[in-house]
């Protein structure tokens, strides 16, 4: 085995293929060279990812260590705009264990913390505000998606799948003008981003939210592309190298090995055609090179991207996840230790979106069938048609109510537990089905 960049026999280290910030599932080969392993994780991968903090944190991953990711994102208070303040989640704003600190429009600092705290802190210059109707709000910046961090990492992500995928252990001059642009030493654009509708219409399909899908073709233009489905959000088309295949120029189908890395950890395959729908065109996909991104294209890549912050992810280790927390909160909200507002954290999506799917798992209790996967159960119990749930902002207002109208009357805890004693009977069920 040499390093794929450099041809190097010495110093070889483990590689994360696709950047393990952005991934639940691990795929690692020892195909990379000590320096050039640090080259792209300094130069791309470390500050593409932080530009991607908030929207981590939101899809459930955590740090290498298992910590919830931190992020920075912009909140409105009782009228004031505060930038830039630091937030794990929604609890940590209104039950802060530390001071929050952001800035104001004219780069004011701003802090909040508990009135007794603040008060201490400032002097008695400190002015209580209403927190109860607080906005989280993060700009989507397209920098952070299409920008030089981000392309580039996308490029090394796509060379290193390519070589691992067909068994490629050491660098070819047929590859020199992707490792080339990796390594900097060209400007020569690789990276195109796939806008062609028809393709999001068939991944929309087949991938989930979170999930980074693969696969390689040959194109008409006679190169060989890879391609990689961002979090069900931007498909990025990376050039490898010149296709071997002359005789596939005219196809107008074929059939793509789709592979699907999960959130949670798990990976698929899937098949699917690509078909050239109009005679003399010169691609499968319509793409364009990311500097001639306009607004109008950018703005349907935020409504995707914007997907990510009300859609949770379902599967059952997700859930099994969700449930643990919710349940230790359960306990001191019994204990008397936490209100309800604290037990659903501050109306945090996922907490909300847990119970949710809890309440309607139980409710449908009848219809669950034991000899069949969580998945497969999904869309006939919770009556959905993704692994994913997604709720309006005004479902979610009225589910919260009725969670505080059963608070009042002691209900809470009962159709809470239900739930969960229903969900960890599926979760020991699921263990012993056959794989
Ligand atoms: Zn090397």
């Amino acid at each position: 085995m040499k390093c794929i960049y450099c041809n190097s026999e010495d110093e070889l280290t483990s590689s994360d293929i696709i950047t393990y910030a952005i991934t639940g599932a691990k795929l690692t080969k020892s195909f990379v060279c000590k320096t050039h392993n640090a080259f792209t994780n300094d130069n791309y991968e470390k500050k593409f990812v932080a530009d991607l903090d908030f929207f981590r944190n939101q899809l459930g991953l955590t740090t290498r260590d298992g910590k919830t990711i931190q992020y920075r994102a912009d909140i409105s208070v009782d009228g004031t705009e505060i930038h830039n303040v630091k937030l794990s989640n929604r609890e940590s704003l209104y039950a802060p264990k530390d001071v929050v600190a952001g800035t104001d429009n004219d780069g004011n600092k701003i802090l909040m913390a508990p009135m007794e705290k603040l008060k201490k802190i400032s002097k008695g210059k400190a002015t209580s505000v209403n927190m109860s109707d607080v906005v989280v709000h993060k700009t989507v910046g397209s920098n952070d998606f299409i920008g030089f961090h981000a392309i580039h990492s996308m490029a090394k992500m796509a060379y290193e799948w390519y070589c691992y995928i067909n068994s490629i252990e050491e660098y070819k001059e047929e590859y020199q003008e992707i490792v080339d642009y990796i390594l900097g030493k060209t400007e020569q654009e690789v990276v195109d981003i796939i806008i062609d509708n028809y393709y999001y219409w068939a991944i929309d399909q087949l991938s989930e939210i979170g999930t980074n899908s693969f696969f390689q073709y040959d194109d008409l233009d006679g190169y060989r592309y890879v391609v990689i489905d961002f979090w069900k959000t931007i498909a990025y088309r990376i050039r490898i190298c010149k296709s071997p295949n002359d005789c596939l120029k005219k196809v107008r189908a074929l059939p793509v090995t789709l592979y699907l890395y999960h959130i949670d950890g798990s990976k698929t395959q899937q098949v699917f055609g690509v078909v050239l729908l109009e005679k003399n065109k010169q691609a499968y996909f319509k793409t364009i090179c990311p500097q001639n991104m306009t607004a109008d294209i950018w703005g349907i890549f935020t409504s995707r991207i914007g997907k990510i912050m009300s859609t949770m992810v379902l599967s059952i280790h997700i859930l099994k996840r969700e449930v643990k927390n919710l349940s230790d909160k359960l306990d001191k909200y019994n204990a008397g230790k936490i209100d309800v507002t604290a037990l659903l954290g501050f109306e945090e999506n996922n907490i909300v979106t847990t119970i949710d799917i809890l309440s309607q798992l139980y409710l449908n209790k009848d219809k669950y069938d034991m000899t069949k996967t969580f998945n497969q159960n999904l869309p006939i119990v919770l009556s959905l048609h993704s692994d994913t749930i997604g709720r309006t902002q005004e479902d979610k207002k009225k589910f919260i109510q009725l969670l505080v109208d059963k608070d009042k009357d002691n209900e809470l805890s009962e159709y809470i537990w239900n739930g969960i004693n229903f969900f960890d009977e599926i979760y020991k069920n699921e263990m012993n089905l056959p794989k």
